[in-house]
C-alpha cells in the first residue's frame, strides 16, 4: 500500500485489500481443490506441418471449481506456483498425463505427451529433484522417455539457479527431451538456447496472431525460424487458429503447429476417436 501520506490513499487501499482477499480466496480453495481432486486434464494435438500425422499432444490442467466454474490456468498456476501448491499439482499432472498416455499407448496408439512444468518443481521443498519424480513415474507406468516432453518457460532458465540447470541436464540424460514453451515473450539472452539443454523451441501464440496484420511480427517470425534452424532446433507454432496462418508457416518451413485449427485441447475420451479418425492436414 501506498504510505506517503496523501489523501489519494485512502481510495488505494479498500482496492488492495479486495485483491489480496481474492487471492486468499482463491489460494484456499486452491487448496481444497487439490485435496478432493478437481482437477482435469485435457490434450491438444500438435501436427507435424509436412506429413499432416499428429504424434504429440500438451497435457493442460483444467480446474472446475464447483462454485465458480471453469477457471483458467493463467489465473490460478501463477498462486499456485507461490504458494507451492504447484508441489502437490505438478505431481497429480505428471502421473494423471502419464495413465492416460500408457492408457493409449495399451489402446495400439503411438503417441508422445508434453508436460508443463514451473521453475519451481525442477526441485521441491523436500529437496527432491524433479528428474528422480519423472525417472520414477517412467519406470511406474512403463513408459519410454522417448514418449514424453517437458515444456519449460525462459524465467525457469532466468534466474540463475545451477541445481536447475543440473536438473535440466538429467532430464534430458533420461531421453526425455525439453521443449522451450512461449519463446520471444521473455528477455532471452538467446546463449540459453545453447547452453541449456532444449531440444524444440515453441514460438509463443501472440507472434502468430499478428502474422496477417503486422509487419513487425511476421519479421520477427521469419527471423525466429532461421536462428531456431541455424541452431539445428525444431519448431513448434502454437496458436495456430486459420489456414492463412498455416499456409504463411508452412512457407517458412516450420515444423510442427499447434492450435484451434487443428484442435481445441480434448479430454481424453474426445481424444482417441480424433486420433483415429486422423484427419491428415
Ligand atoms: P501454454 O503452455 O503456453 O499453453 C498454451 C495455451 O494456449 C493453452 O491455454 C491453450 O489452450 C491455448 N491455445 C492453444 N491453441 C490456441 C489457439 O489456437 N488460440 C488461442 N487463443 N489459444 C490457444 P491454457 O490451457 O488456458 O493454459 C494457459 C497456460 O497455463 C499455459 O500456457 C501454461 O503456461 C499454464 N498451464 C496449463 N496447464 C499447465 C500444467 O499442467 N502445468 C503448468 N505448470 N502450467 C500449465
Ligand atoms: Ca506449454
Ligand atoms: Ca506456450
Ligand atoms: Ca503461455
Amino acid at each position: 500500500a501506498k504510505r506517503d501520506g496523501r489523501a489519494h490513499y485512502q481510495y488505494y487501499a479498500p482496492e488492495m485489500n479486495l485483491e489480496m482477499l481474492a487471492r486468499m480466496h482463491l489460494e484456499q480453495r486452491l487448496r481444497r481443490a487439490v485435496k478432493q481432486g478437481e482437477f482435469h486434464l485435457e490434450y491438444q494435438p500438435i501436427v507435424d506441418m509436412r506429413t499432416g500425422t499428429i504424434n504429440s499432444v500438451e497435457a493442460l490442467i483444467r480446474w472446475h471449481d464447483p462454485e465458480h466454474g471453469l477457471i483458467s490456468p493463467e489465473a490460478f498456476i501463477p498462486i499456485a506456483e507461490e504458494t507451492g501448491l504447484i508441489e502437490p499439482l505438478g505431481e497429480w499432472i505428471l502421473h494423471q498425463a502419464l495413465t492416460d498416455l500408457a492408457d493409449i499407448h495399451a489402446q495400439g496408439i503411438p503417441l508422445c505427451m508434453a508436460i508443463n512444468i514451473s521453475a519451481r518443481q525442477c526441485i521441491n521443498t523436500k529437496g527432491i529433484s524433479f528428474c528422480q519424480t519423472l525417472q520414477e513415474a517412467l519406470e511406474t507406468y512403463a513408459i519410454s522417455p522417448k514418449d514424453v516432453h517437458i515444456e519449460i518457460t525462459e524465467s525457469l532458465l532466468i534466474e540463475d539457479k545451477p541445481q536447475r540447470l543440473q536438473c535440466l541436464n538429467t532430464i534430458k540424460q533420461l531421453g526425455v527431451d525439453i521443449y522451450l514453451d512461449d519463446f520471444g515473450t521473455g528477455y532471452s539472452a538467446l546463449s540459453y538456447l545453447t547452453k541449456c539443454p532444449i531440444s524444440v523451441i515453441k514460438i509463443d501464440k501472440s507472434f502468430i496472431e499478428n502474422i496477417t496484420n503486422k509487419q513487425s511480427d511476421v519479421k520477427l517470425i521469419r527471423a525466429i525460424v532461421m536462428m531456431a534452424k541455424n541452431l539445428e532446433l525444431p519448431i513448434v507454432a502454437e496458436g495456430v487458429e486459420t489456414r492463412q496462418q498455416w499456409d504463411f508457416l508452412q512457407g517458412l518451413d516450420c515444423d510442427y503447429a499447434q492450435g484451434y485449427l487443428i484442435s481445441r485441447p480434448l479430454t481424453k475420451a474426445h481424444l482417441l476417436p480424433f486420433l483415429q479418425q486422423a484427419v491428415p492436414f
